[in-house]
């Protein structure tokens, strides 16, 4: 017995296709259906196969109407829990100043850091959620989550206790990241004191946490974290286990993508101001590159090449980086972006979304609809993947489904 069937989808795009060109990566099938069991696909083909096979039971038939259907979408870069906001630092970039001098003079993360600290978790816990329920609505089923904004043990940890009830309450799936390295706090000085302390204090303890995150990063950038910093943290954090990512050159050329390549990163994120030897070592070490064109767009800095990356043999994701310093909510508006403002084409950007963001976070099993894959999926009431980053602003995703259940539906179901 089968637990779901889904027919008609106009296009089923797979993303299961091995092939030089995007398009033929994504692996349309036409009129596509398939077979969901235990919350995984079990079959996948045409409709007009599925009605010719003798299938048995089947609990659910859902029909896409002629619709388009894509695996569910992966945001592997987000700051999604955060407590307040940061609205008036838009009027302060329009009238000049920078994203590094609002940081230098309290603002920023800094301010972040504040707001979150002095929150309750079910505060917390219920702003960040709003963000979550839109990400969802645009056809997330997974997304990876950043701390960062505790910079110390209780602050962390305080942030963590908050992912782990949300875990509970969302039907997006939470992939946790602990950012130990994201800002120095006030007071902290530029010496190496306070990198120290958190290898020898926090990161320890967060790794001894039942439920810890899957993830350990860091900010290396000019004024923040230099390389060897990052170095010695993300040393430490691997010897504890931990999987790696890094936010790397997005100001400046800081030596993120080279010691990304270094310390065997599974991301490498930003990547804006890379040197070509840093991406090329990325390639050579499979490090995926996780480029975020809404920051660039909200911070009026360069975007990522994203071709030149990929044809230097980095796979390119795509993300989101959902923060109070870039408030972006729409896979759908970072994918124009990605078209128009790094040249990507529709399919790479699609990949980017599904495909490549389910290995920026380590998971194969998300991101492309074959059979053994969880069966995260989404339908949009568009009739081609083309649509996607070409009609923004609007919501046409219709159902959402989560391990073969529906998540969300807009509308009558
Ligand atoms: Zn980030």
């Amino acid at each position: 017995m089968f637990d779901l069937a889904l027919v008609h989808a106009g296009e089923l795009v797979t993303c299961a296709g091995e092939s030089e060109t995007a398009e033929e990566e994504l692996s349309v099938v036409e009129d596509g259906a398939l077979l969901v069991s235990g919350g995984k696909i079990a079959w996948i083909g045409t409709t007009k196969q599925l009605r010719q096979k003798s299938i048995g039971k089947v609990e659910r038939t859902v029909d896409a109407l002629g619709n388009l259907v894509t695996p569910g979408l992966v945001d592997p870069h987000t700051h999604a829990i955060f407590a307040g906001s940061r609205e008036d630092e838009l009027e302060r970039k329009i009238s000049g100043e920078n994203y590094m001098s609002i940081l230098a003079r309290g603002g920023g993360i800094l301010r972040t850091v504040r707001e979150t600290r002095a929150s309750t978790i079910a505060g917390l816990v219920g702003e960040s959620k709003r963000r979550l329920d839109q990400l969802l609505m645009n056809g997330v089923t997974t997304m990876e989550v950043k701390t960062g904004y505790g910079l110390d043990l209780a602050g962390e940890s305080h942030m963590l206790a908050a992912i782990r009830r949300l875990k509970a309450e969302t039907a997006v799936e939470l992939v946790p990241t602990f950012l130990g390295l994201h800002a120095r706090p006030p007071g902290a000085g530029g010496s190496h004191g306070y990198v120290d302390s958190v290898i020898r204090n926090v990161l320890p303890a967060i790794a001894e946490m039942k439920d810890r995150p899957v993830f350990s990063d860091s900010f290396c950038e000019e004024g923040v974290f230099t390389a060897t910093e990052c170095s010695r943290y993300l040393r430490a954090s691997r010897d504890l286990g931990f999987a790696l990512k890094i936010h790397a050159d997005e100001f400046a050329e800081s030596g993120g993508a080279a010691l990304a390549a270094e310390v065997g990163c599974v991301s490498a994120d930003h990547l804006g101001r890379s040197s070509r030897n840093g991406i090329r070592a990325m390639a050579e070490r499979g490090v995926t590159a996780v480029l975020l064109p809404g920051t660039s767009f909200f911070s009026s800095i360069p975007y990522a090449d994203a071709r030149g990356i990929s044809a230097a043999g980095c796979k390119v994701a795509l993300g989101t980086d959902l923060s109070p310093n870039s408030w972006v909510e729409s896979p759908q508006l970072v994918m124009s972006l990605g078209c128009m403002e790094m040249k990507m084409s529709p399919a790479h950007a699609l990949l980017g979304f599904t495909k490549y963001a389910a290995r920026a976070v380590a998971r194969d099993d998300l991101g492309v609809l074959a059979v053994g894959s969880q069966a995260d999926f989404v339908v949009h009431e568009v009739s081609s993947y083309r649509f996607l980053p070409y009609r923004v602003g609007g919501s046409y995703v219709r159902k959402v489904f989560k391990r073969g259940r529906q998540a969300y539906h807009a509308g009558e179901d």
